[in-house]
């Protein structure tokens, strides 16, 4: 499944977010047998949805769908020269399909700060030279074998084109993620890249800037479009230790109605690209995970291989027309279930049944 890697510079709070990720890991408390790697948290999505459609289906459960995390070891700078972990950890962040980046605005005297002040927008100017360093590397020894395959075969050339192109962009000092409309992502993809990978940025923060409403928006603004989210790491970890009604008031404390971890559940999944789809019966309703623009029998794969081969339809009744109908029977009445086929593009809340041989 597709994983946001976490990265930051050092005391900005990733070890401190990473354990209630961990501790708020889904497989861990559900999933005895699984096989738990210890650099990843596999945390909820929250979806008030699923607790409509198991009142609609008197369903035994609710399965949401999941965000994975994955810890990577510190950055520092130099990283790109491969001194010490530098190698392990751009390998890392390699294989991760986006980039979570953790970065401090708490202020607090007892935690010092790597560069000796809290500035967000130097901590990302940090980690973005680093990636930008790496991928600049990257280019500096496949554009001269490139060059040589376009001179013999001419289908090349569109590839060695577009890595001088995003040669241009890492030298501008930008990323290719903050160039992706004039870059051409999908011949690049065969180098790896590493600044072509979506960021998210978690604002580390403490009461003082979470009900500060003018340096919020700063913050947000800073990072856009890439998504922000705000949250207390310390606070996140403890509430996953307090009962409903305590966690609560903790939150209320620090003026937060939500865990930040649910809106980094959604701001990662967001971030990946993906959207979800139900299915509901009385054993459990359950969230799906897909692509966003992905078709029905796509869809389908997610359940089971066989039901994307053996696809023949897909019966459809978007979420708020089956709430507003209260049961499926009604909803068939009313003309608001649809029979879907093959080419369908899935829509987000869609509730689905499967028709298919097997
Ligand atoms: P890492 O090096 O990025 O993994 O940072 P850690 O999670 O180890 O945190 C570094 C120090 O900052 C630890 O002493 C934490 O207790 C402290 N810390 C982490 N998050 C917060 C926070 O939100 N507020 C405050 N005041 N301290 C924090």
């Amino acid at each position: 499944s597709l994983t946001l890697g976490i990265v930051g510079l050092p005391n900005v709070g990733k070890s401190t977010l990473f354990n209630a990720l961990t501790r708020n890991d889904v497989l861990a408390a559900n999933y005895p047998f699984a096989t738990i790697e210890p650099n990843v948290g596999v945390v909820p999505l929250p979806d008030e949805r699923l607790g409509r459609l198991a009142g609609i289906f008197s369903s035994e459960r609710e399965v949401p769908a999941t965000v994975s995390f994955v810890d990577i070891a510190g950055i520092v700078k130099g990283a790109s020269e491969g001194a010490g972990l530098g190698n392990k950890f751009l390998a890392n962040i390699r294989e991760a399909n986006a980039i979570c980046q953790v970065i401090r605005v708490f202020a607090d005297d007892d935690v010092v700060h790597v560069d000796g002040r809290v500035d967000p927008a130097s901590d990302i100017e940090t980690i973005n030279t680093e990636l930008i360093l790496a991928d600049l590397q990257t280019l500096e020894k496949a554009i001269p074998r490139l060059e040589k395959e376009a001179r013999t075969v001419k289908d090349r050339r569109p590839a060695l084109e577009a890595a001088n192109k995003a040669r241009e962009v890492l030298d501008s000092g930008r990323t290719l993620f903050a160039a992706r409309s004039e870059v051409d992502g999908p011949l690049l993809r065969e180098l790896s890249l590493l600044t072509t990978k979506p960021f998210l940025y978690v604002f580390n923060a403490d009461e003082g800037v979470l009900t500060d409403e003018a340096k919020l928006k700063e913050l947000r603004e800073l990072v856009a479009p890439a998504d922000a989210v705000f949250l207390d790491a310390k606070v996140e970890a403890e509430l996953l230790e307090l009962d409903e009604e305590s966690a609560r008031e903790l939150l209320e404390s620090i003026g937060q109605h939500e865990p930040g971890l649910h809106a980094l559940a959604r701001a990662g999944f967001h971030t990946l690209g993906l959207q979800t789809y139900l299915t509901a019966g009385p054993k459990e309703s359950r969230a799906w995970t897909i692509a966003k623009g992905a078709t029905a029998p796509q869809a389908a794969g997610v359940i089971h291989t066989d039901f994307e081969r053996g696809f023949i339809k897909a019966e459809v009744v978007s979420f708020d027309d089956l709430v507003e109908a209260g049961s499926m029977a009604a909803a068939r009445a009313a003309g608001k279930v649809r029979m879907e086929g093959k080419d369908y593009v899935m829509a987000d809340g869609d509730v689905v049944e499967f028709r298919f041989n097997v």
